[in-house]
């Protein structure tokens, strides 16, 4: 099967399980001035656009390979990341660097890994219990990510749980629905799963998410195929 059939195959199931999506909005960055990742890093370290920048102890961008084929998005930073200034370095970024490099066969250093919200987001602003992104600050925050994904250039979107997903697709419904499928971002593939907290916080290394998540991640593999990425080691790329 070609990537187009699959591609019709997965849209026709996701017609029979979700038949409301709304259409992805091809949002713009109010960043197109910017030429590289390196530039729009400088300009969201001094960004106070919204209400986190009151809290955070640092701005987490992202990174990884500016080339990437394979980009994974996930909600914002935990404590460990608002401390170190990078993403998915906690608990939940071993569990995923264990699914991108033993699951993808493919090196963290040669993906590239973001968030919606590049501060930390927290219970009533107190530090201390992480919380998903709100509706003002993933607005704020969002032409950051649209100009990443431009300049970056994926063929494959992975979203983490339900911000990065609703915020691609464009639509309301929950990761649970929404995980098992193949979506698109403009041209990008965009394959939704649940974001590493929520399987850890559910059961962890025994949760049967990790199940859902090694199914969705064959999806990947299975693209990766078709759009002939390779599992590619460090430095290869
Ligand atoms: S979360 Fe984003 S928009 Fe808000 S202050 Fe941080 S970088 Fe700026």
């Amino acid at each position: 099967m070609d990537l187009f059939e699959y591609a019709y195959k997965n849209q026709k199931k996701e017609e029979s399980i979700n038949p409301n999506i709304e259409k992805p909005l091809w949002k713009n960055s109010q960043y197109d001035f910017v030429s590289t990742l390196e530039e729009l890093k400088q300009i969201a370290l001094e960004c106070r656009k919204c209400k986190l920048c009151l809290t955070r102890k640092n701005v987490v961008f992202g990174e990884g390979n500016p080339n990437a084929d394979l980009m994974f998005i996930g909600e914002g930073p935990g404590k460990t990341e608002d401390e170190t200034g990078r993403p998915f370095v906690g608990l939940a970024g071993q569990l995923l660097t264990r699914i991108i490099e033993n699951g993808l066969k493919i090196s963290r250093e040669n993906v590239y890994i973001a968030n919606v919200v590049k501060c930390r987001p927290t219970v009533e602003m107190k530090g201390e219990k992480d919380r998903p992104p709100d509706e003002e600050e993933v607005n704020a925050c969002s032409p950051y990510l649209i100009r990443q994904i431009e300049l970056i250039k994926p063929k494959i979107i992975i979203t983490l749980g339900n911000p990065s997903t609703r915020f691609l697709l464009n639509t309301k419904l929950g990761i649970t629905k929404l995980r098992g499928n193949v979506y698109y971002y403009k041209d990008i593939a965009v394959v939704p799963t649940y974001h590493p907290s929520f399987v850890l916080r559910n059961g962890g290394e025994n949760s049967l998410l990790k199940k859902d998540v090694w199914e969705d991640m064959k999806i990947v593999l299975k693209l990766m195929q078709d759009l002939r990425i390779k599992s590619y080691k460090i430095n290869d790329k």
